[in-house]
């Protein structure tokens, strides 16, 4: 006798024990997770040799969903200020726990095997993430230390010109209108 059995991934009971997974309905749900999540997973791969820090927006805030782990994930990285770009997915994709969970999901759900090393981040691609991320941190205050001096040099010529009207009004304005002044006088 098959036991009621709920599948996350049609969300819905069945009966049919093991056999479920061999659905039509359950393969075609298992591709759409899978490829809901690669052009995320292929994104954040190509950062790890070149991770991007970018100023906070609300937009970082981003999550996707693994289905390997039922959990939702973010996918960029977040201190402060500062985001680093797919910084959150790689996080999960090398963590021994999600590598668990991909490799139960890959079993239980009977997937190809050939696409499971496309959705895992091995240790030695995540120390390279993390070297790259110094990198980008680095260029990113160089980047905002420019920002600031030509902000510094925007708010000197703007000061310069304030001077310029000042001067030009005393010079020539004033003493018109005190002329003026003594006319109406
Ligand atoms: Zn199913
Ligand atoms: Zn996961």
């Amino acid at each position: 006798m098959a036991l009621a059995q709920r599948c996350p991934l049609c969300r819905q009971t069945f009966f049919c024990g093991r056999g479920h997974v061999y659905s039509r309905k359950h393969r075609r749900q298992l591709q759409a997770a899978l490829d809901r999540l690669l052009p995320q997973v292929e994104a954040a791969r190509k950062a790890v040799r070149s991770a991007q820090v970018a100023r906070y927006v609300p937009e970082h805030e981003r999550r996707c969903w693994c289905p390997c782990c039922g959990c939702e994930v973010r996918l960029h990285l977040s201190h402060g200020t500062l985001t680093v770009l797919h910084g959150g997915l790689l996080e999960h994709l090398a963590s021994p726990e999600h590598r668990k969970a991909t490799n139960r999901f890959w079993w239980e759900n009977k997937a190809e095997f050939q696409m499971k090393e496309k959705f895992l981040i091995s240790p030695q691609e995540y120390a390279q993430f993390k070297k790259s991320m110094v990198k980008g941190l680095d260029s990113y205050e160089e980047k905002e230390d420019e920002v600031i001096k030509e902000m510094a040099a925007h708010i000197r010529a703007v000061e310069h010109s304030r001077q310029e009207v000042v001067r030009s009004i005393l010079e020539v304005g004033f003493p018109r209108r005190s002329q003026s002044s003594i006319q109406t006088h």
